[in-house]
């Protein structure tokens, strides 16, 4: 039942707010669901549904919702120093100490931050760092940079540049100069002619000719994230990265590791790039760092371009007035402590990535499941029509938001791209709520191929 209030808020939501990524017509025509609470996984609407949030807000609240610990360090802080900026030579304990956990937790090589106020502005910075550097190094027309199709950095005009995304392209483009795509490491989609393997390095040889054809003194970086996340929870086969890095290491070229989904535990380590052994040079991060309680990202940067930056002198023109926010760095800092002590990044990694893993696998049985994967606590099924030749349902039918809404009214939150189903659970779930996910799962699964059939869809 929808209670007055709540319905007052739908008409004020329809006439006045324009919400990001969003068909502006189809939502005035549909109406949006208002979330008014949350505890531990779930989330609760103004309709009284609760629903268990396999998506962690945004890919973000991987200590889970009603953390009072974070509510105080922000309180405290609040009172003691709303804001201070971190410009003209200035800065506040918050900023320091968190720069100083950050490194501490990240690869070795790396020693620095920069702070920014969200993981889209961190790529930015990632775009005027890595032209800054080489500029520093002598090499000012080592300029391009490598991102991949279907990847996603953000959606500040840097950011959409160096995704992948085609329709962001075309909306509002020209995109900023001197950024290319190559191919993504997408099996299930575009390499199932091939064993993953030699698909992945298939994909690499990929890069060693974009390099080649741009020149490799001309290539300044390659962009990617260590699991695409928006993308559709893409999974590289295990050959990818080797042969990537081998390719990138062997021009010279900067590797920017974009964790902004990966980073703070979600594939069982503290970055994705010490999972897949990366050696980034540079490292954007946002989201999972303050757990979405408050906005805050930043670059972590590796010794040979933070010495680059630091040795050579010279003003970087670059900084947001929110770049180390104090009460956002002092969330981030408790919410650091907090994975720290309760030892989330460890469980992901030896008890709730594995357990998820073989829960999720079942879902392979379905006669609407082409792939399950998963790795740590990020997951994607594949829809399909049919299960042998992997052909996917006609795009008309919007398979993947229909399963999306079904999820919803069963009391789930799965995240549609195209027809890839995606989670992202709370890093704090348990076996019984992973149980429960995917039997909330199955559930609209089968209700989505009810949907079909009822509607004589073969
Ligand atoms: N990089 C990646 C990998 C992301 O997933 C996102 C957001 N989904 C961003 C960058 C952009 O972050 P924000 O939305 O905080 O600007």
């Amino acid at each position: 039942m929808t209670s007055p209030g709540a319905a007052r808020l739908k008409e004020l939501d329809r006439e006045h707010h324009l919400h990001p990524f969003t068909d502006f017509k189809a939502l005035g025509e549909e109406g949006s669901r208002i979330i008014v609470d949350a505890e531990g996984v779930y989330i609760q609407d103004a309709d009284g549904h609760r629903i268990l949030d396999g998506m962690a807000g945004l890919w973000c609240v991987n200590l889970g919702y009603g953390r009072q610990e974070l509510v105080d360090a922000a309180s405290e802080q609040l009172t003691q120093l709303p804001y201070y900026n971190n410009f003209f030579k200035t800065t506040h304990p918050p900023a320091v100490e968190l720069a100083e956990t950050l490194c501490r937790l990240a690869p070795a090589h790396m020693n620095r931050v920069f702070f920014t106020g969200s993981g889209s502005e961190a790529n930015d910075t990632v775009l005027r760092m890595v032209r800054r550097y080489w500029a520093l190094k002598g090499q000012p027309e080592k300029q391009w940079i490598i991102g991949r199709e279907n990847g996603y950095h953000g959606s500040t005009v840097a950011g959409m540049s160096l995704g992948g995304m085609a329709p962001m392209h075309e909306q509002g483009g020209p995109c900023v100069p001197g950024i290319t795509h190559i191919r993504q490491p997408y099996w299930f989609g575009e390499g199932r002619d091939q064993t993953p393997e030699a698909f992945g390095r298939a994909c690499a040889e990929a890069l060693e000719a974009r390099i080649q054809e741009l020149g490799s003194d001309k290539v300044a970086a390659f962009i990617a994230e260590p699991v695409q996340g928006a993308g559709g929870a893409i999974i590289p086969p295990d050959s990818y990265w080797p042969a990537i890095k081998e390719v990138l290491e062997r021009h010279q070229i900067l590797l920017v590791v974009d964790e902004v989904i990966c980073g703070f535990g979600r594939l069982g380590e503290w970055f994705g790039s010490v999972h897949y052994d990366l050696k980034p040079d540079l490292m954007p991060i946002a989201k999972g760092l303050s757990s979405g309680y408050l906005p805050i990202g930043g670059v972590l940067v590796g010794d040979r371009v933070a010495e680059t930056l630091i040795d050579e002198g010279g003003e970087f023109y670059h900084g947001f007035t929110y770049s180390g926010h104090p009460v956002c760095a002092a969330v981030a800092l408790k919410n650091l402590e907090l994975m720290q002590a309760e030892g989330v990044v460890e469980r992901v990694r030896d008890d709730l990535g594995p357990y998820l893993a073989t829960r999720w696998k079942s879902l392979e049985s379905h006669p609407l499941i082409g792939e399950a994967r998963s790795l740590g606590l990020i997951g994607a099924l594949e829809i399909v029509a049919d299960k042998d030749s992997g052909k996917r349902f006609d795009k008309s039918l919007a398979v993947g938001n229909l399963c999306r809404d079904i999820c919803f009214e069963t009391g789930l939150v799965m995240r549609s791209v195209g027809d890839t189903m995606v989670i992202s659970p709370p890093l704090v779930i348990s076996h019984d709520e992973i149980d429960e996910l995917v039997r909330l799962a199955r559930e609209a699964l089968d209700e989505t191929l009810r949907r079909l059939t009822a509607q004589g869809v073969e």
